[in-house]
């Protein structure tokens, strides 16, 4: 049977980096600058963006490879490039052509930072949350108030930032790019995080900040979050399928006589990170989450089951090694990284709410 590394769409100087960097990304916010421009000149920004709008080609399936990739070396990295094309994957399918002409160059680049504060406009979908910021009308604008508790990649030399505004009066709520450079937008302190701190996750503080329609990048949020919600959750699901990886190819390491029983499953989590990850690509390519959103909720949850169940299978391989400071840190980085995976919107808590209340769709095994 094949190993779970599968071949990495990543240049040999990025994977080394990223190697040696992986602690100190978790640990510590030292090296929270480096990331952006390292994938950026990697080109793994481009990726899944078409040609003739800067990208390399693709579709979103590549940039989810690609996610997974990195993710597989550092979940921090992986979520702040998560961050990023999630951000460039608005503007792709925003009709505010003006708006993608100018923010696109530099995303694409790694020189300017696009973050997406929509955890919010998510659970506002599903019904679970109100609208965090508010919109008004001032003259010949709209003025907006109010604040987005967790962003992430919100580089401090400047970031734009994606959020679901409550329309003014009886307009419907829409999603907005709001820039650091605005007056009245304002961020926090880094948060004080127990791992993922070179993430460059903050709060933001919206005050009598005021755009105009160029600022747009979709009027109806109703209408548009579901069409984006596929490319969000699967390059989200691109994280997992990286960590699991990461932990199923340090556990094959470690399995050798005397730990023979871990083989079974180590062979049967392989074999389903490979189907998720199959299946997923195959509900983003023909579009079918879009129409039924549960199949990909389940794919989700089933991923974050999965890399639990790595991650346990590599702390059980490593035995108490893994409690040393050394050679234990790369366990211990997993262990701390896969503790966000079932809390990053939508969470697993709020997936299986929504299957319960609408469990239209009944198995993963349905997106074949
Ligand atoms: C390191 C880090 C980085 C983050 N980065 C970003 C980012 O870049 N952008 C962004 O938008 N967000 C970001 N978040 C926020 C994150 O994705 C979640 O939104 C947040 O952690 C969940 O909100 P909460 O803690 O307030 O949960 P709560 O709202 O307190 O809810 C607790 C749990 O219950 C669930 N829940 C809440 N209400 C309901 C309901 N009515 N029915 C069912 N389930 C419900 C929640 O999903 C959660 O699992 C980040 C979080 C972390 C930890």
């Amino acid at each position: 049977m094949a190993g779970p590394r599968e071949q990495a769409p990543l240049p040999p100087g990025l994977a080394a980096w990223l190697d040696d960097a992986a602690h100190g990304l978790d640990t510590a916010a030292d090296d929270a600058t480096a990331v952006l421009p390292r994938l950026g000149d990697a080109g793994l920004f481009r990726i899944g963006v078409p040609v003739a709008l800067g990208g390399s080609g693709g579709d979103v399936t590549d940039a989810v490879r690609a996610v997974a990739a990195v993710s597989e070396r550092s979940l921090a990295a992986g979520f702040v490039f998560w961050g990023q094309r999630t951000f460039i994957e608005y503007l792709l399918q925003s009709p505010n052509e003006g708006l993608r002409a100018r923010l696109l160059p530099a995303l694409l680049e790694g020189r300017r930072a696009g973050a997406t504060g929509l955890s919010n406009a998510m659970k506002f979908l599903a019904g679970f949350e109100e609208l965090q910021l508010k919109a008004s009308a001032a003259d010949r604008a709209l003025r907006i108030d109010g604040k987005l508790p967790w962003v992430t990649n919100l580089q401090p030399t400047g970031f734009d930032v994606a959020a679901a505004v409550e329309g003014a009066g009886d307009d419907p709520a829409f999603i907005v790019s709001l820039s650091s450079d605005d007056d009245g937008v304002s961020r926090s302190a880094d948060l004080d995080l127990m791992a993922l701190r070179a993430t460059s996750t903050a709060a933001i503080k919206i005050d009598d900040a005021r755009v105009g329609a160029e600022r747009i990048l979709h009027p109806d949020a109703h209408a548009w979050l579901p069409k984006v919600r596929p490319a969000f959750l699967g390059l989200q699901c691109g994280m997992s399928i990286g960590l699991a990886r990461s932990a199923l190819t340090e556990t094959e390491a470690k399995l050798r006589s005397g730990r023979d029983v871990l083989a079974e499953p180590f062979a049967a989590i392989s074999a389903e990170l490979a189907d998720l990850h199959a299946r997923l690509a195959r509900g983003l390519a023909a579009a079918v989450f879009e129409t039924e959103p549960s199949l990909l909720f389940r794919l989700r949850i089933r991923l974050a089951e999965v890399v639990a169940e790595a991650v346990q299978l590599e702390l059980c391989a490593s035995g108490g090694a893994a409690y040393l400071t050394q050679p234990g840190a790369g366990i211990q980085r997993r262990l701390r990284e896969s503790a966000f995976v079932p809390v990053v919107t939508p969470s697993l808590v709020q997936l299986k709410t929504a299957l319960a209340a609408h469990p239209r769709v009944a198995a993963v095994g349905a997106v074949a």
